[in-house]
């Protein structure tokens, strides 16, 4: 892919930048880990099949790995590979202790069951926070491991110094990973959330409503500028590969004109997504160490 342009546009919200902001500090804090206990975090990275995207999300993971100086394993099976075979390593994984963070690209092949595979991670090394029981203590307001995306977009927010307290929250698409955790991860923070999706009639009349857009469909061009409220800010989380180049879910140049902030497609989510992941995996190695 070809490098993205410097970020001059106030209302674009620049991903690599926080990214880096967050990368630096996970850096620091690791370099002080390390040195103080012996002990460098690991991550572990399961991918299962061919999928070129999956395979190029692994890739930038690994290579975040090592600019932060955490430790990486890459472990990569075959598109037909059973379930038990995963979830066999999976329980190694969770037995090693010089291994902390354990995480499975997603999506997995149809015939393994992503939900039975994502309950087997331990809690403790659960760094996308998928495994239901992080997920339930998201949803009683007790945040540790969260899933990463969402979790960009609260820190994105941070950044920008806006408390969406009171605010109208609209997320467009109901996954495990990324819409519902948002929903909820901006209901723990006071904001009033609607959840829409596929079979949700009449979307622009709940988009049009909301000091806060995000979008997390994969349908690429779905959110035009009259579905976006004057002043808005759009979180834009869709990627869509199409002739070597990927594309958002909102119409990034009908719409830019519009919002107040606007996450671009690429260098926005994604890369404070991977960011997050680096921290928890320095979060999960000092909570297996014993410290907070
Ligand atoms: P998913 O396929 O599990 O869910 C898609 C959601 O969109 C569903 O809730 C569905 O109901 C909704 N949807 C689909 N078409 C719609 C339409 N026409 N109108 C309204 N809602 C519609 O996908 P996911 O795992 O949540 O990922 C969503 C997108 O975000 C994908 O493009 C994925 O690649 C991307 N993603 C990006 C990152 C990142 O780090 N940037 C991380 C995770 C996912």
């Amino acid at each position: 892919m070809e490098p993205l342009p410097e970020v001059t546009d106030p209302r674009i919200i620049d991903g690599r930048k926080i990214a880096q902001g967050i990368e630096a500090e996970v850096k620091k804090e690791v370099e002080k880990f390390t040195n103080e206990r012996g002990i460098k975090p690991a991550l572990a990275t399961i991918l299962v099949g061919e999928h070129p995207p999956s395979k190029l999300y692994v890739k930038l993971k690994h290579w975040a790995c090592k600019r932060v100086g955490i430790a990486s394993e890459d472990h990569k099976f075959p598109q037909e590979t059973g379930q038990e075979e995963i979830i066999e390593l999976i329980e190694t994984l969770n037995r090693r202790p010089e291994i902390h963070g354990i995480l499975v690209q997603l999506p997995l092949p149809k015939h393994i069951d992503e939900r039975e595979v994502m309950m087997r991670i331990a809690p403790e090394k659960d760094v996308d926070g998928f495994n239901p029981l992080n997920m339930g203590k998201m949803l009683i307001g007790r945040e540790g491991f969260v899933p990463c995306t969402p979790k960009g977009i609260i820190r994105a927010l941070e950044e920008f110094n806006i408390d969406p307290q009171g605010k109208e929250v609209v997320v467009v698409g109901h996954s495990n990973v990324v819409g519902k955790p948002a929903a909820i991860m901006l209901l723990n923070r006071n904001a009033t959330v609607r959840i829409c999706h596929i079979f949700t009639r009449d979307l622009k009349s709940h988009t049009r409503e909301a000091d806060i857009l995000i979008v997390a469909t994969g349908v690429r061009g779905l959110i035009k500028a009259d579905m976006v409220k004057e002043g808005a800010i759009v979180f834009d989380v869709g990627i869509t590969w199409q002739d070597e180049r990927v594309y958002g879910d909102v119409d990034f140049e009908g719409v830019l004109p519009r919002v107040s902030l606007i996450s671009p497609v690429p260098g926005g989510v994604g890369p404070m997504t991977i960011a997050i992941l680096m921290e928890h995996t320095l979060m999960a190695a000092k909570l297996q160490s014993g410290e907070k």
